[in-house]
C-alpha cells in the first residue's frame, strides 16, 4: 500500500517503568498536598504521571484553582511554570523539574525591545487606544508589561475571545511574540489583510511607515515557533496523496498558508479532543504539532490512524524525563522553588487574571 506512515517510536528510557512506579509511590506518600501538572507535549512517561494534563491555558487554570495541594510540580517549559507560580496562592509552592527547559519563541521578545517598540508606536498613535496582548509563551516581565498597560495574556485556545476583549477596550492590538498565532487569529476574526502589519523589532518603528501603523488594527511581533513553522502546504498535499480520506489538523503557530491548507486548526486541547471524541475507529488524521503528543495519541487510540505531518520535536519540552521528575519529587523539600520577581508578579497576575476572566 502506498506510503503507510506510522509514527516512529519515541525513545523510551530503560528505567522508565521503574521511575514511574517510584513517582506514583512518592505521590501516594504526599497525598492531596501534591499535584503534578503536565503539558500535552511532555514525553509519554511524564504525561502519564500528571494529575492534570492539558494545554498551557488549562494547566494555568488548574494552578490558579487547585485548593488542597500545597506543592505544585509543573512539567512544562519555563513560561508556563512562572505563570503558574504567579497565579497560585501565597501558601503554595511551584517546582520545575528542569529549569533549563525554556522556549526559543519566548526569547524572541525581551522587555527593552518591547518598551522601545511601545514608545515608537506612541510617536504615531495614542497607545491608550492600543491593547497589548502577550502570548502565554513569554517571560513574566512581558506579562507584567501588559498587565500594567491594561493588556492581557492569550493562549492558542482562547485567542479569539481575547481579540473580542481587546476590541471592547481599544482600537488596535499589539500582539507579541508569535506572529503566526496573531495572524491566524486576526484572519479568523475577519480583519482586512492591510490592517494586519508585521513589526520587526530590529528596525526603527518596526520597519513600518506611519501610515501603515495608523491604518493597522493588529500589529504582530516578528517571532515564531521553529517546531510549528516547519510544517508546510507541500507536506499536507503529500499526506493527502498517500492516505485517502485523511484529515489534517495543525496548530495555529503554523504559518497562515499551512493553516489555510489544513482541514482544521486548533490548540493542543482541540487536537486532543478531536482524536478522542470526533474520530471514530478507522478514521485517519495527520497532525501538525509537537511529535510527542502525536505519538502518545497514536498509542492511546490504536484503532484510528494518528500520524505526524512530519516529526517535529520541541527539544525544550523533551528536556524533562521521568528521571528528572522522580529526582524532583525525591528531593522536593530541598528543590529550589520557582519564585516570581515580586516587582513583576502583581502586574503579570493582572494580565493572567484578565485572561482567565475573559475566557470563562
Ligand atoms: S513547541 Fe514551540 S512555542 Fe512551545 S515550547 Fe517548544 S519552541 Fe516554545
Amino acid at each position: 500500500m502506498a506510503g503507510t506512515v506510522m509514527p516512529s517510536p519515541i525513545r523510551v528510557e530503560e528505567d522508565e517503568a521503574e521511575n514511574i512506579e517510584r513517582i506514583r509511590e512518592l505521590k501516594n506518600e504526599r497525598g492531596d498536598s501534591l499535584i503534578i501538572l503536565a503539558h500535552h507535549y511532555q514525553r509519554m512517561g511524564v504525561h502519564a504521571c500528571g494529575d492534570v494534563v492539558g494545554d498551557s491555558y488549562h494547566l494555568c487554570k488548574a494552578a490558579a484553582h487547585t485548593d488542597k495541594a500545597r506543592d505544585i510540580v509543573f512539567c512544562g517549559v519555563r513560561f508556563m511554570v512562572t505563570s503558574a507560580a504567579t497565579l497560585c496562592r501565597e501558601d503554595q509552592i511551584v517546582y520545575h523539574p528542569d529549569r533549563n527547559a525554556g522556549c526559543p519563541m519566548a526569547d524572541m521578545a525581551n522587555l527593552p525591545q518591547v518598551r522601545t517598540s511601545w514608545k515608537e508606536l506612541g510617536e504615531v498613535v495614542e497607545t491608550a487606544k492600543v491593547v497589548p496582548v502577550v502570548y502565554m509563551n513569554s517571560d513574566l516581565d512581558l506579562k507584567a508589561f501588559c498587565g500594567e498597560r491594561g493588556g492581557i495574556v492569550c493562549t492558542s485556545s482562547n485567542a479569539g475571545k481575547v481579540f473580542d476583549w481587546c476590541f471592547e477596550r481599544g482600537e488596535k492590538i499589539f500582539f507579541f511574540p508569535d506572529e503566526h498565532l496573531g495572524r491566524n487569529t486576526a484572519n479568523k476574526y475577519g480583519i482586512a489583510r492591510d490592517q494586519i502589519v508585521l513589526w520587526d523589532p530590529k528596525l526603527p518603528k518596526g520597519g513600518l511607515s506611519d501610515e501603515q501603523i495608523a491604518n493597522s488594527k493588529v500589529i504582530l511581533w516578528k517571532g515564531y515557533c521553529h517546531v510549528h513553522t516547519r510544517f508546510s502546504v507541500e507536506m499536507i498535499e503529500k499526506v493527502r496523496a498517500e492516505h485517502e480520506g485523511i484529515k489534517v489538523i495543525v496548530h495555529p503557530e503554523c504559518t497562515e498558508q499551512t493553516v489555510a491548507a489544513a482541514d482544521f486548526s486548533g490548540s493542543t486541547g482541540f487536537i486532543q479532543n478531536y482524536v478522542e471524541n470526533t474520530m471514530k475507529p478507522g478514521d485517519k488524521v495527520a497532525i501538525g504539532t509537537e511529535v510527542n503528543m502525536i505519538h502518545r495519541l497514536s498509542v492511546e487510540y490504536p484503532d484510528r490512524l494518528v500520524i505526524p505531518l512530519v516529526r517535529s520535536l520541541c527539544p525544550n519540552m523533551f528536556k524533562i524525563s521521568t528521571g528528572d521528575l522522580r529526582d524532583c519529587l525525591e528531593n522536593l523539600d530541598t528543590w529550589e522553588p520557582v519564585t516570581p520577581d515580586p516587582a513583576e508578579k502583581a502586574f503579570a497576575k493582572t494580565a493572567l487574571d484578565n485572561m482567565l476572566a475573559c475566557a470563562g
